[in-house]
């Protein structure tokens, strides 16, 4: 009771989706500073043994509904699933990622028990009263807003992939399994619905767990320049990046745009290159182990977070690089 529930999505393989642990990681924190429980809920199909990657997340309980009718996403059954389970067990919050699958389902599931639901938080914590802060950029990025909901339970949030840390934790004193029965909870009419066919197709470009990225702004001053940086990437193992600047101009694909708007990163090395640090574009790339900036103007905003800054031509000090890289590469 009062606890906090992650909605869990699964993989195409049949694990834990990466967002759904770095929720339950995140949960462990906030739970243990009011001494509650951190509870998952996992709907699907073949779940058996699911419940040992949440318990290495910190997770206390894992509800279970295990039925061949679920075995890929579907609303109507989750949400019946959803709403069910939570007027029953009153949870203190349930988090969702913001996913489409979160984003189809987190409103419904708060429309219908009429509690609020803050979307696309950068931030959790606890106040003094006990409240869940949800915080999260508004008016354009221009403020960051903390959003309480003190009066109605649960306080629900939406939490983008990639923002909060995955951690392991020691597996919890109490750690148990609630298998939940389908008839309990579903319907024939929650399935109505029925999957004919299903298309997948393979994401071209993945920068989120890169360990190195190479990240161009308008600075790199053309899609020709950028491509000094996919061969610095490619000496490094890394991956490019870009600020939206660059990709409204051409330079680079949509799905490389780090921030706000685009991916939420923490590689092990962030090299930005002609990037002013715009708060849209930091919020994406703030958490990364060393930030290295490079940018003609001493005070780029983007340098106050850098531990490296070198002031100079990004195209002239990456070319550099590249020389560098390769006259010291051993093969
Ligand atoms: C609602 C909203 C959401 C947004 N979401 C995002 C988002 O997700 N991601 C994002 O990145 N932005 C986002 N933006 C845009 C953001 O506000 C900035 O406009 C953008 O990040 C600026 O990109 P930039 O740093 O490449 O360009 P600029 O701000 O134009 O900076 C270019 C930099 O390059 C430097 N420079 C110029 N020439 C050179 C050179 N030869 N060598 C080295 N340095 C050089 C300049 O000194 C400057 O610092 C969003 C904006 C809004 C309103």
């Amino acid at each position: 009771m009062n606890n906090i529930f992650v909605y869990c999505e699964l993989k195409d393989d049949g694990h834990i989706a990466d967002v759904s642990l770095e929720l339950c990681s995140k949960a462990r924190h906030l739970a243990d500073r009011i001494n509650i429980d951190v509870e998952a809920v996992v709907i699907g199909n073949k779940l058996k043994g699911i419940e040992n990657e949440l318990f290495t997340h910190g997770v206390n309980n894992v509800f279970c509904l295990e039925d061949s009718r679920l075995a890929f996403y579907q609303t109507l059954p989750h949400f019946s699933v959803m709403t069910k389970l939570i007027e029953r067990e009153k949870p203190y919050s349930v988090l969702f990622g913001a996913t489409p699958v979160g984003r189809d389902l987190a409103p419904r599931v708060a429309s219908y028990l009429r509690c609020g639901l803050t979307a696309d938080c950068t931030a959790l914590d606890i106040d003094e009263n006990g409240n869940l802060m949800q915080i999260r950029p508004a008016f354009g990025g221009n403020i960051i807003a903390t959003i309480l909901c003190p009066d109605v339970r649960p306080q629900m949030a939406t939490v983008r992939e990639g923002v909060m840390k995955q951690e392991i934790f020691e597996r919890q004193a109490h750690a148990t399994v609630t298998n939940l029965t389908a008839a309990d909870f579903l319907e024939p009419a929650d399935f109505i619905v029925n999957i004919i066919e299903r298309k997948l197709e393979e994401k071209r470009i993945d920068i989120k767990g890169a360990p190195i990225i190479v990240s161009g702004g308008y600075g790199m001053g053309s899609k020709e320049n950028f491509k000094l940086l996919h061969e610095l990437a490619g000496l490094l193992g890394g991956e490019v990046g870009a600020t939206r600047a660059a990709v409204d101009a051409g330079f680079a694909e949509p799905e490389r745009q780090v921030g706000q708007t685009g991916v939420t990163v923490r590689p092990k090395v962030y090299i930005a290159c002609g990037i002013s640090g715009a708060v849209q574009h930091r919020s994406g790339m703030e958490q990364s182990s060393l930030i290295i900036s490079i940018n003609t103007d001493p005070h780029a905003p983007l340098n106050s977070i850098a531990d490296y800054v070198i002031t100079g031509d990004a195209v002239d000090v990456v070319t550099k690089m590249i020389k560098y890289c390769k006259s010291n590469n051993k093969k």
